[in-house]
């Protein structure tokens, strides 16, 4: 029998040219943002820059955490207690956490079989314009059809806040993921696509918008020191009434993102080589479903997700024990507890009138997860790949 013996938690090392970097700014000992000699920038600053070139984006802000980013976004959309915002069901904790701590209520919309936002539950629940906002979370990588959405959005004007945690390095017909949104944020925590440990990042084009963001992260009313930020103008009428909820990016976990996001283009696509391979083994088995992705998503396969349909909830357990049992960790999204990375959204009870979302409780009770670390070589990924084939045909 096969196993295998790699850890499905472990990150490659930092490179030295990152290592190098963070020595420097630790012997500075300026760790701080604002803590810069004059007229330098921070490596805080340059990451910003760096990062809203890499995307093509207007303005960007670097943050505690990808959910504090997400948070943040929120309140500068204007979002108010107890206001409603449109979100996927099927997505990590931080989000319907991030639409919580701004006061406002979750509107929960269904996911479709293909993993993504199920746009038709979408535009019922946007065409009652309830909510003035959709918090747009492309979970596991998953790309709704951004054409659709654009319309919706349109339609309805919602103000459109996308989630791109899983998305850093993707694109939508070409365009980067995140670059259609009023506000896109992603994360830079360890099991994302560029690694500090914790860290995120938001990006967002309208001057008063981004002015907000900036200070409600905590600039300490040194604006004029970020260099992908509008100009201090953009703060005149709002900086005195904005509070500051401190969640800036230190220069420490700044100097390790830039060198990685040098090579994020490079990482992406060795992601992809083994997400292919892992695919192309998977789609052996017939109770295996993986739904095909559009032509116009060009995701990062950094996990992959299938579906076990019509295997009761029982043997799927079995399956996710078996495969454990032989060094593949596989996640089950219909677990009735929360547990490690994923929870289901009926765990989330701190939502108010929680809608019955069948079709979601259906597609999640034969959703499984798998990460696929970049210290996973090709051959690693068909050998979990025949593991997984195995336990499932064996326990048909
Ligand atoms: C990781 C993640 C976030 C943000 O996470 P942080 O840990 O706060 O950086 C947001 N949305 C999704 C879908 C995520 O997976």
């Amino acid at each position: 029998m096969k196993y295998f013996k790699k850890s499905f938690t472990q990150q490659e090392p930092l490179s030295d040219s990152a290592i190098q970097a963070a020595t420097e700014v630790m012997l500075s000992g300026r760790l701080h943002r604002y803590n810069t000699v004059a007229g330098e920038p921070s490596e805080v600053d340059l990451l910003e820059q760096e990062f809203a070139a890499y995307l093509g984006a207007r303005y960007c802000l670097a943050c505690s955490s990808g959910g504090y980013a997400i948070h943040i976004a929120m309140r500068a959309a204007g979002v108010k207690p107890g206001d409603k915002v449109l979100s996927n069901a099927f997505t990590l904790a931080p989000v319907p956490g991030a639409i919580h701590n701004s006061g406002a209520i979750p509107i929960l919309v269904e996911v479709a079989d293909d993993y993504c936002i199920d746009l038709n539950d979408l535009e019922a629940k946007a065409s009652t314009r309830e909510s003035k906002v959709l918090l747009l979370s492309h979970m596991r990588g998953h790309i709704a059809d951004m054409d659709r959405i654009a319309t919706i959005c349109q339609r309805y004007e919602l103000f459109l806040i996308e989630d791109c945690a899983h998305t850093m390095g993707a694109k939508w017909n070409t365009v980067p993921s995140g670059l259609q949104a009023d506000i896109a944020c992603y994360s830079t925590q360890t099991y994302k696509h560029i690694n500090s440990g914790e860290g995120g990042l938001l990006v967002a084009r309208d001057d008063k918008v981004m002015a907000r963001a900036i200070i409600y992260s905590g600039s300490y009313m040194f604006f004029d020191q970020h260099r992908a930020a509008p100009p201090p103008a953009a703060f005149d009428s709002i900086k005195q009434v904005t509070p500051n909820y401190s969640g800036r990016m230190d220069n420490l976990r700044a100097s390790i993102l830039r060198p990685q996001l040098t090579r994020l283009d490079q990482q992406c696509a060795r992601w992809n080589r083994r997400y292919k391979v892992l695919d192309q083994v998977l789609r052996t088995s017939k109770a295996i479903t993986i739904p095909d992705r559009q032509a116009n998503e060009q995701f990062v396969g950094s996990s992959l997700q299938f579906s076990l349909c019509g295997i009761s909830s029982s043997k799927i357990i079995d399956i996710v024990q078996q495969c454990g049992e032989r060094g593949v960790v596989l996640k089950w999204f219909g677990e009735e507890q929360p547990s490690g990375y994923t929870s289901r959204f009926d765990s989330w009870q701190y939502i108010n009138d929680m809608p019955q979302l069948t079709n979601t409780q259906r597609v999640l009770s034969s959703l499984l997860d798998i990460r696929i670390p970049l210290t996973f070589s090709e051959s690693d990924c068909q050998l979990i790949g025949e593991i997984i084939v195995d336990v499932v045909d064996q326990s048909l």
